[in-house]
């Protein structure tokens, strides 16, 4: 007997929506891109309970026609393309004629459309792949898309969804990902009865303003920079964040032709730009839009369709590079330009096409910095007090041979008596302390941060944080994103001292805050902790406390910068060899380093 059988159809369209259709975040992509494809300029999304039970779509764009809305639920139904020339030449969001007919798969689905030409538009009823109802009725020029209960028909799939708060927010990421790179479409996003956004058609600053404003902390327009340039082989224009605005969490988007897109290799390149100015973990804002012609890219090497191949990625790179590196020198009165020493590549004053004529980007090394090497005093600071340095012989700034201590804890190489050492504050930042082995520094602001997070750490699992009530209640405006993750994580925050009460849907009073905060800006720390979570989404209970006193532990320590008095010193060495690290901080940063003797007597030689 033979065995080889096709498949129905609607297990085929089930199996293939499984690569397009992931969560409701996918199906939200789909809809929207259509909608956009299809012209709107105003496009309303509806969701309820992050897009389980209901996802709607209406847009204002041109309808369909009662074949083509029949048509449109086939798989490779599509308006967009015709042939396999036309794939490198895309104009439209959509083109694989995929979407419909995957959604159609796992959900009921139910569409109204009516094109301006026709009287009465159609409405459309399937569920499972399966037509259930198809008539005409009146409806407004445009297309009504309502999905509901997604993926009813595949457990496997429902329950492999996420809590409803990580839902809306991978929703919301997607709708950034469109509304940032479409402002001259409005948009209007309600989930729950709840308007989360309202966004008119703007310019693409007021976009991204209208967008993260809430979220940023001094206000958006102080901290974005322009840039632009305009060559034969791309223009690339957008928005970047000063140095100074950068954080852990910073937003970051590429976009080519319309589209958003992940391009680590290009991220390489702005961040090589920013070399010097931030630190390690320091991310710094970016808007950044590419348009190419469409031969000159691939959209079509990824199901999801955000990694995509251009032509010349190498040439690219470099005017990427040139461009923001352009923008940070002449917006940004950055001395910390000239921390590559090795002869900064000429920037150009205007772009013109032919600099870029050269060869295969190279980054620059600072050849001062090893990531491996123990010497914290190279990591760019605050303080610009590496220009100390700048006068003295390479062979002293050059390779400083910090040796690793080759132990576990530094206990060991401090005496028992602490009282008997004479701790030094060098430049406001480091504690100097002449040991037997060598001369160690302990930088103040990252020790008193690792003391204050064991301290935290156990305080929070014991419930013994003490709190502080707070006169003036502050609020706390968040976006939906980060309220549903505040409301997750309140029962953590609670346990460090923090007392914070919903006075409506996305703002919450802050009433107490952990006693070690001090007067230290509360709401700031809180946002700290609620993007530093974004990252990693809601982990376990472990690795919230985690974060949370890792936030409050950093907001809390002595700064850098801040003058010590012996004593403080001392008692702060002291608490730091009691925790039996202090070599590197829980974030992988180097609180201590010893400079051997020998290496002290080589410089004498
Ligand atoms: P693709 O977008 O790749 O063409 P889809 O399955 O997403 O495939 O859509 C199939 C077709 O249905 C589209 O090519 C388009 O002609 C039509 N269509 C889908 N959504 C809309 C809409 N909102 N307005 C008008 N036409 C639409
Ligand atoms: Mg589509």
């Amino acid at each position: 007997m033979d065995i080889i059988h096709l498949l129905p159809d609607s297990v085929a369209n089930q199996i293939a929506a499984g690569e397009v259709i992931q969560r409701p975040a996918s199906c939200l992509k789909e809809l929207v891109e259509n909608s956009l494809d299809a012209g709107a300029k105003h496009i309303e999304i509806i969701v309820r309970d992050a897009g389980r039970t209901l996802l709607q779509v209406i847009d204002d764009g041109i309808g369909m026609s009662e074949t083509d809305a029949r048509m449109a639920f086939e798989r490779h139904a599509t308006s967009k393309i015709s042939e396999a020339a036309d794939l490198f030449n895309l104009r439209t969001m959509g083109f694989r004629g995929e979407a419909l007919a995957s959604i159609a798969a796992v959900a009921q689905l139910e569409v109204q459309t009516r094109r301006e030409e026709d009287e009465t538009g159609t409405l459309l009823e399937i569920a499972g792949s399966q037509l259930i109802r198809q008539e005409p009725v009146q409806s407004p020029v445009g297309t009504n898309f309502k999905v509901k209960n997604l993926f009813f028909n595949v457990p496997a799939r429902r329950r492999f969804l996420k809590t409803n708060s990580t839902e809306l927010r991978n929703l919301i990421n997607e709708f950034y990902r469109i509304v940032l790179v479409n402002p001259d479409v409005s948009f209007v996003f309600v989930s729950d009865d709840e308007l989360l956004f309202d966004l008119p058609i703007s310019s693409l600053r007021q976009r991204i303003e209208n967008v993260f404003g809430k979220t940023m902390r001094k206000g958006l327009s102080s901290q974005l920079v322009d840039m632009k340039a305009e060559t034969p082989v791309v223009s690339i224009y957008g928005y970047i964040g000063k140095p100074e605005s950068a954080t852990k969490q910073a937003q970051q988007y590429f976009f080519v032709n319309g589209r958003f897109m992940r391009h680590p290799y290009f991220h390489k390149a702005v961040m090589a730009a920013y070399s010097g100015m931030l630190t390690a973990e320091q991310q710094p804002y970016y808007f950044i839009y590419f348009s190419i012609q469409p031969e000159l890219i691939d959209v079509n090497i990824h199901p999801t369709k955000t990694e995509i191949k251009f032509a010349d990625e190498q040439m690219i790179w470099q005017i990427l590079q040139a461009t923001v590196k352009e923008s940070l020198g002449k917006f940004v009165l950055a001395p910390s330009l000239d921390f590559d020493r090795e002869g900064d590549i000429e920037i150009p004053s205007s772009v013109s096409p032919d600099k870029y004529k050269v060869d295969a980007p190279q980054t620059r090394v600072n050849t001062q910095y090893n990531p491996f090497n123990t010497h914290t005093v190279i990591q760019p600071s605050v303080d610009g007090w590496e220009k100390l340095y700048e006068n003295m012989p390479s062979s002293i700034t050059g390779e400083p041979e910090v040796k690793t201590p080759d132990i576990q804890s530094i206990t060991d190489l401090f005496p028992k008596d602490l009282s008997s050492l004479t701790p030094y504050q060098y430049n406001n930042r480091f504690i100097m302390l002449s040991l037997e082995e060598g001369l160690m520094f302990i930088d103040q602001h990252r020790a008193h941060s690792a003391v204050l997070y064991a301290q935290l750490r156990e305080q929070i699992k014991q419930k013994k944080c003490v709190m502080q009530q707070v006169l003036f209640p502050e609020v706390l405006d968040l976006n939906a994103e980060d309220s549903a993750l505040l409301l997750q994580m309140n029962d953590q925050l609670h346990d460090a001292g923090f007392e914070i009460t919903q006075i409506a849907r996305n703002s919450f009073s802050v009433d107490g805050v952990p006693a070690e905060l001090g007067n230290q800006n509360a709401l700031k720390v809180l946002i700290d902790i609620l993007h530093s979570m974004e990252e990693t989404g809601i982990g376990a209970q472990q690795q919230m406390e985690h974060k949370i006193a890792l936030s409050l532990a950093e907001a809390a320590a002595i700064p850098a910068g801040k003058e010590l008095k012996e004593d403080e010193m001392r008692d702060l060495v002291g608490r730091l060899i009691a925790l039996e690290t202090g070599e590197y901080s829980v974030s992988g940063k180097r609180i201590s380093a010893l400079l051997p003797n020998a290496d002290i007597l080589k410089l004498f030689k």
